[in-house]
């Protein structure tokens, strides 16, 4: 047998690769428990894809979830594909339609739909790759009725879907536990009508509400390159769509599906709590987003705990605001009284009390990560973070006072209005902490470590912060330079950074518009060489990157309504001293970065 060039070199080794990744979808499905693995050719087919690796994937609740609802369908079949590792045998089959699915080792071309789950943005690139590893049209327009339906969801395209308009052909933006079995039952009606694509993904965009057909919506932009409309190309359509939160989360079940000694929470049964945060620091995209918030009932927790301790003996409660939880201690504790852990996702450290701190300290936890998020008193209230200096160094003493020794701190860098002084703050408070820490344990007990995490902000859409430009990457450098060396001879500081060209890229893709689809393919054909995309792309980043937007302006996320008045924002923006201040740094921040 040859290859079309003639090649049985290049045949053998196709099929030496493909063996490879049998074997290893394989071996991985051999150590799950939970996965579904339906007859094929008895449904429709769905093969939900993970734009990251199969040990990040599988620590994804949205991810499993979406799994869960597809496969409950009777008339669905749902199969989960992950970009390839390195090494693995897909990874240098481009283009040969070699991603096989995990549990029939179909190729992605053999399935009606493929679905992408996606909550970040630094996986745009990684949705390209896997388009051409699975032999399929990059561009939705490129695609006919022998290709599946490309579909996508998860916070991110939630927040902005307009970077990937170009590369998708459906999204289903927001919660997915109702609109997803809609979106079902309608394609198969459709399909059962026998439509064309065309019209099919008319069908879905007019029967099933919330739903965004990319295709079927237009740009018009203003000689300034601003939008000018974003209007429907097709009669029936809506001029907006509108997306629905779930009343009651208690209908749904939210916890892991399918459990796998090779996921990164390999350790911890999950088990979601709520949704949305009464906080809504400004700056936090999930806090308005998934607005309003909603706690489950303890009973509904308690079901999905159960569950899990069948199978691990920790349990992971995530959720946004888990901590905000009025039950929180009672399930902890009932976890406990089982024997078993409890780890917690995210913490308030102004919800932090004697109690929640001995509830971490009998569930086994030895590291608490803590959210300043800034130095200053200024900046936290710029944030709207409702913290005080002093909370945070009380709940840094009540945690090492029980003996929980190592403390993780996230904090932001580069924030509107931010200057030296406030680095300065942080790297103040950071010492006060290790005072307080060294001053608690009296020299007895060995306080470990502070882990610093420090991150560019990066403006969100929907959160009063998505009129502001991000800071210069160079200057955060050089205050991140700053922190590092402060502490540079201090061994009980680790400091983790970002890296600013990928701040700055995800920037881009969080902000930008259908155009920025470009930069994107650019990218992706040329081998993920960002520079280079950036300089031949005829399309300037820093309109979207380093401009402050007016409030009159469209944004390219308007087109979809995700309950948030707009009008809110504005005046949460203007609450800002510094949003003044970032209009009249436009012109100043206009400068290239690569
Ligand atoms: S408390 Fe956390 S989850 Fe809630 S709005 Fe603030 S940053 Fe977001």
């Amino acid at each position: 047998m040859v290859c079309r060039r003639g090649c049985r070199k290049s045949v053998n080794r196709e099929k030496s690769m493909n063996w490879k990744l049998r074997k290893k979808h394989e071996a991985l499905l051999s150590r799950e428990r939970g996965f579904v693995k339906k007859v094929w050719g008895t449904g429709c087919a769905v093969c939900l894809a993970y734009p990251n690796v199969y040990r990040v994937g599988m620590a994804n609740l949205g991810f499993q979830t979406v799994y869960k609802i597809f496969n409950e369908l009777t008339s669905f079949l749902c199969e989960r594909v992950f970009l390839p590792a390195a090494g693995d045998g897909a990874e240098s089959a481009v283009g040969a339609g070699e991603m096989l699915s995990l549990e029939n080792l179909r190729p992605l071309r053999d399935f009606d739909i493929l679905a992408f789950s996606v909550s970040f943005e630094n996986d745009y690139p990684s949705i390209l790759k896997m388009l051409e590893l699975g032999g399929l049209p990059l561009k939705a327009q490129d695609r006919n009725e022998k290709h599946p339906l490309v579909i996508g969801g998860g916070i991110a395209l939630t927040l902005n879907p307009e970077p990937l308009a170009d590369f998708f052909d459906v999204f289903v933006p927001g919660e997915a536990e109702e609109i997803l079995p809609a979106f079902a039952r309608s394609y198969r009606q459709a399909r059962q009508k026998e439509l064309g694509r065309r019209e099919l993904l008319y069908d879905l965009q007019t029967q099933v509400p919330g739903l965004y057909i990319p295709s079927l919506y237009n740009v018009d932009y203003l000689p300034d390159g601003k939008i000018e409309r974003i209007y429907p190309l097709a009669k029936g359509i809506p001029q907006k769509i509108k997306i629905h939160s779930i009343k009651n989360i208690d209908a749904f079940c939210t916890a892991e599906t399918v459990s796998s000694p090779d996921s990164e929470m390999a350790d911890m049964y999950l088990v979601e709590v709520n949704r949305g945060c009464p906080h809504l620091c400004r700056f936090c995209a999930a806090g308005h987003v998934y607005a309003p918030p909603r706690f489950r009932s303890r009973q509904s927790i308690l079901e999905a705990v159960d569950a899990g301790l069948k199978l691990k003996n920790k349990i992971g409660l995530v959720g946004t605001a888990v901590s905000d939880h009025p039950e929180l201690a009672e399930i902890c504790r009932y976890i406990a009284e089982r024997g078993a852990r409890a780890g917690i996702g995210s913490l308030r450290l102004d919800r932090l009390d004697e109690k929640t701190a001995q509830m971490l300290k009998t569930g086994g936890i030895e590291t608490v990560a803590l959210a300043p998020e800034a130095g200053s008193q200024r900046l936290r209230d710029l944030l709207r973070k409702g913290i005080i200096e002093q909370d945070i160094i009380d709940a840094a003493k009540m945690l090492i006072e029980k003996d929980i020794l190592n403390l993780r701190l996230y904090f932001m860098t580069g924030l509107p209005s931010e200057t030296d002084e406030d680095i300065d703050a942080i790297i103040e408070l950071v010492k006060k902490i290790q005072h307080t820490a060294v001053s608690v344990t009296h020299g007895q007990k060995k306080f470990r470590r502070i882990t610093l995490s420090i991150n560019q902000f990066i403006p969100k859409p929907r959160t009063p912060f998505q009129w502001c430009p991000l800071a210069d990457v160079r200057v955060v450098g050089r205050r991140i330079r700053k922190i590092s060396q402060a502490f540079r001879k201090d061994k009980q500081i680790r400091i983790l950074t970002g890296v600013p060209k990928w701040d700055f890229v995800q920037a881009l893709l969080s902000l930008g518009d259908r155009r920025t689809g470009d930069i994107l393919l650019a990218a992706h054909r040329l081998g993920g060489n960002w520079t280079r995309a950036l300089r031949e792309v005829n399309i300037n980043p820093d309109f979207y990157v380093y401009r402050s937007k007016g409030t009159d302006e469209i944004l390219p996320w308007d087109i979809l309504d995700v309950g948030i008045s707009k009008k809110a924002l504005v005046r949460e923006y203007l609450k800002m001293p510094a949003a003044n201040e970032d209009k009249t740094a436009e012109q100043a921040d206009f400068t290239p970065v690569f």
